[in-house]
């Protein structure tokens, strides 16, 4: 893909994922946000590249391309793929839930000021309760944990139990800019194995108040199905970009160490190859079923079916790719300042999505509630 002009200069995807690949080691730190990589992406217009009337718009069919962004980006460094995927997320829920006139004023927050958005759903007990206060007006009590880009993302959406004599439910909201700089933001909480530099601290929402126009969507349309679980596929696509980044670094690694005549060496990166391949195949192909059946009512449990196997799948695929490369670099491979060490670290915490058992057992319950296996996913 090559990335629209900028400031007299053409820029391949594969300069800046190069750029962002090389800086990663230097942001591996707890507190550490990629602040110079957004700002890169943003020059690159990548960072509105979902809007309407531009190259990935939400209002064509370009899954498949977009979650081959995903990928490349993941594959650079996975913290500012798990960034970037949450601001797609937010762009596309905007896109799916907004009024006109909520659609213009967060967009518009993208193009004209470069505004950072993240999705922060993820809470332990104290949760997030959204107080109706009458005249509009509403105010929060309550924290989230994991909110990735914490202390750097300007327009954070996030979600909670909305306390209203009108309505009850799972609500989101994106908080005002200036109200932003109020939260507090506890980055004790972030001591995590890998993904350092996701910066996915704990905020307090609590006294943040909001307006009536700062909520999005019905209560619980955050749950609606399919975009809720189908959007598992951008996850996955970023996870792949780390195994494919994998299999890069094994591949060097052993050509440096003259070790590529070994029978061993060859099967493992055999095997490496053809499951980084497997994952490209299902990524791309959840791309294309997405757009197919993502508008129709009656496709939707099997595109839920698909996505949550596609995500199975990558989860698998990596654990196996992550243990394969440990056996062929040995000790030494997994030594700073070797990129696999930090990669599968990443890795490891990334893959760590909500509810891996559940969804296993729902791709069971789906398959066995059909008459027959013939044709299970056709795409018609
Ligand atoms: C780097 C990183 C960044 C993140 N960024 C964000 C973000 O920006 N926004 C956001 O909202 N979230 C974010 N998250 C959170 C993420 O989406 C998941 O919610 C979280 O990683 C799941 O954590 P867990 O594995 O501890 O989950 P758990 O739910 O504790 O799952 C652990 C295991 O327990 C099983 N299990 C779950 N429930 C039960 C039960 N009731 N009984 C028995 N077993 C059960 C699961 O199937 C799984 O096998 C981030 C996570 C990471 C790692």
């Amino acid at each position: 893909m090559i990335i629209p002009p900028i400031v007299n200069q053409v820029v391949s995807l594969q300069d800046l994922c190069d750029k962002i690949a090389q800086n990663a080691v230097h942001i591996d730190q707890e507190g550490c946000f990629p602040e110079h990589e957004f700002k890169w992406m943003s020059d690159a217009s990548l960072m509105d590249i979902t809007l309407p009337g531009k190259p990935l718009s939400f209002e064509q069919d370009h899954t498949a391309e977009l979650l081959d962004l995903l990928k490349q980006i993941g594959r650079a460094n996975l913290p500012v793929g798990r960034i970037y995927e949450g601001h797609i997320n937010a762009l596309y829920l905007i896109h799916l839930f907004g009024t006109l006139e909520q659609q213009e004023r967060w967009f518009s927050d993208v193009t004209t000021y470069e505004k950072l958005f993240g999705v922060w759903n993820t809470q332990d007990a104290g949760g997030v309760r959204i107080h109706d206060l009458g005249d509009g007006q509403y105010r929060l009590e309550g924290s989230k944990t994991f909110c990735s880009g914490a202390g750097w993302v300007e327009c954070p959406l996030i979600t909670g139990e909305l306390l209203s004599a009108d309505g009850k439910g799972w609500q989101m909201c994106i908080l005002p800019k200036e109200k932003v700089q109020l939260l507090q933001v506890d980055s004790s909480f972030w001591k995590p194995l890998g993904m350092r530099a996701s910066a996915s601290f704990k905020v307090d929402f609590t006294g943040i108040e909001i307006e009536e126009i700062d909520l999005l969507g019905p209560p619980d349309a955050y749950y609606r199905q399919p975009y809720f679980s189908g959007g598992a596929i951008r996850f996955a696509a970023v996870q792949l970009g780390a195994a494919e980044a994998i299999l890069e670094e094994t591949q060097q690694f052993l050509r440096n160490a003259h070790r590529t005549e070994d029978a061993f060496q060859r099967a493992r990166v055999a095997e490496i190859s053809f499951l980084v391949e497997t994952g490209n195949l299902w990524i791309h192909q959840a791309g294309i079923k997405y757009d197919l059946w993502v508008k129709q009512a009656d496709k939707c449990e099997q595109l839920l079916a698909y996505a949550n196997m596609t995500r199975t799948v990558i989860e698998d695929v990596c654990l196996r790719v992550m243990q394969l490369a440990e056996r062929s670099i040995g000790s030494r491979g997994l030594m700073r300042p070797n990129n696999l060490e930090r990669i599968h670290r990443d890795l490891t915490t990334y893959l760590r999505q909500p509810a891996p058992d559940q969804t296993l057992t729902a791709i069971g319950e789906y398959v066995l509630n059909q008459d027959t296996t013939r044709g299970l996913w056709n795409e018609q």
